[in-house]
């Protein structure tokens, strides 16, 4: 047999191939797996060159695929003042971050936070311009919501951008006033995507090669060798952009990025159809967003059926974004539309999110082989908001993770990052345990096994971007994508899975990030 690059051997393997769940050893060849093993099998891969690693017994589980998250978000977050929950507990701490970074900063340069959420401010409300003006008046300044879907800006932020009491409300957008005065106060909805394309100057080459390395880094640390780009303002410039990522070797870890409706014809134009790319970087599915910030579905039903029919028709995948209900059920809609026009099997069309999924919805998704893109790490980092502020009525259906795998529909497990930290443990930890971080628990009985949540994070993720014939599993000829953690999440006290840490990250075939596995 062929010699082997690079042997994990004594290793506590889990493989996600049903054809053969556990093993000792992994051979790989290149950027490929060679062999999945027995210890016994070492001497028939290993040759005078081979690299071998003894992993201790450690566990290997392959790479994990965030399958919905926003890097160029990541990297404005890395780049700007972090005002999550972890860091600030009131809008004084946010105006002493700012004050501190606008002393620090050119009058005129734009400042930019991210990550506030009001329900976990003392206050219990947004910061507004006021509020930022008190502190840097010079300054523009712009601050991000934790979910991305609002934003505050400051007096001299809003005039940039031309927002007066006279502008009206974009499509979809909200911009909210003064009750008396009719002046706006600073807080946008949906409107985040608009100010950073359009008002704020662009990231400059320094900047991104910054973050972006930052990313990487972040990302190999913490075992994810894929990620899936869910942003709705993607088009040919950002996969541009990853395409100089990948080929400057500034980002290790595989994406498949998805893009806005938009998009989908300039994608066409320059020749690139559903599935384009390589393994390094894929053109992933048409991004749609559904909303109800404006207390209207946004965009209505029958632009959505139109929208996911042109796509559908077109042969791209689609990833509608739906949290409430009412936005699930009006997706599943458009997606009966589409099917019943132009009947087409294996489309593999993705809800993200699917927050909330009665069993009358779930029924229908699983009629039309969806699959479902959720986010367990939320009940970690938002589980209180969660049983403060979801209606009672809905509360029995929140991220019904067993409902959804019982019902056989395909469920992919993600971050939104940088909505909230991705490490893909603590993912798996939610999924197990249904607890938030202050320990309460959101329906027990929704709870699934570790093995469950890690296909989530593996099989299914590759699943969903079609890619499960290369990756989400280690077996022969797939892409030599794994990770050694420090312990076995299938064997450890739920309790502990949160506290696992990646030892060693391996991508196609090369170790690009080790820590406690020095040989
Ligand atoms: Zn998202």
């Amino acid at each position: 047999m062929t010699a082997a690059d690079l042997i994990l051997r004594n290793a506590n393997v889990i493989t996600m191939d049903p054809g053969q769940p556990t093993a000792e050893l992994v051979a790989i060849k290149g950027d490929r797996i060679l062999l999945v093993a027995s210890d016994e099998e070492l001497t028939s891969v290993k040759g005078a060159r081979t690299r071998i690693i003894d992993c201790q017994g450690k566990t290997v589980v392959p790479g994990f695929d965030d399958a919905h998250c926003h890097i160029f978000s990541f990297i404005r977050k890395l780049l700007s003042i972090d005002l999550s929950p972890s860091s600030v507990s009131s809008i004084g701490d946010i105006k002493a971050a700012i004050r501190l970074q606008a002393q620090n900063t050119p009058p005129g340069k734009w400042l930019s936070g991210t990550g506030y959420d009001e329900f976990y401010l003392a206050d219990k409300r947004h910061p507004d311009r006021w509020d930022i003006d008190d502190v840097a008046p010079n300054h523009p300044v712009v601050l991000a919501h934790r979910s991305l879907h609002a934003c505050v800006l400051n007096s001299l932020a809003l005039s940039l951008a031309g927002i007066t009491r006279e502008t009206p409300a974009p499509s979809g957008g909200l911009i909210d006033r003064d009750l008396n005065t009719g002046e706006p106060s600073g807080l946008l909805f949906e409107m985040l995507g608009y100010i950073r394309g359009k008002v704020i100057p662009p990231l400059s080459e320094e900047e991104m090669v910054k973050g972006i390395t930052l990313a990487n880094q972040h990302y190999l640390s913490l075992g994810i060798t894929s990620v899936q780009e869910a942003t709705v303002t993607n088009d040919p410039d950002q996969w541009q952009t990853f395409r100089r990522f990948k080929d400057t070797g500034k980002l290790k870890s595989r994406v498949s990025m998805m893009f806005g409706a938009e998009a989908m014809s300039q994608f066409q134009e320059v020749g690139l159809a559903p599935g384009s790319g390589d393994s390094q970087l894929r053109l992933g599915g048409v991004k749609i967003i559904l909303n109800e910030a404006t207390g209207q579905l946004q965009p209505p039903q029958e632009k959505l059926n139109q929208q996911v029919f042109d796509a559908h028709q077109a042969g791209f995948q689609l990833a509608i974004h739906a949290v409430e209900q009412s936005t699930v059920e009006a997706a599943i809609t458009a997606l009966e539309y589409a099917h019943s026009r132009l009947p087409q099997a294996g489309r593999r069309h993705r809800l993200e999110h699917c927050s909330e999924c009665p069993p009358h919805l779930l029924e229908r998704l699983n009629k039309l082989l969806a699959v479902v893109v959720t986010q367990p790490p939320f009940l970690y980092y938002s589980g209180e908001r969660y049983l403060a502020q979801v209606p009672a009525s809905q509360l029995p259906w929140l991220y019904p993770f067993k409902s959804l795998l019982n019902s056989g529909l395909i469920v992919a497990g993600s971050s939104d990052s940088p909505v909230v930290p991705d490490n893909p443990l603590v993912g798996i930890y939610a999924a197990v345990t249904r607890k938030a971080e202050s320990g309460q628990q959101l329906l027990p009985q929704e709870c699934i096994s570790a093995s469950q949540a890690l296909a989530m994070y593996t099989i299914n993720a590759a699943y969903a971007s079609f890619e499960e014939d290369i990756k989400g599993l280690l077996a022969q000829g797939k892409l030599a994508d794994m990770v050694v953690l420090s312990n076995d999440l299938t064997e450890s006290p739920p309790e502990q899975i949160k506290d696992i840490r990646a030892e060693m990250t391996i991508i196609g075939g090369e170790v690009v990030w080790e820590s406690g596995l020095s040989q």
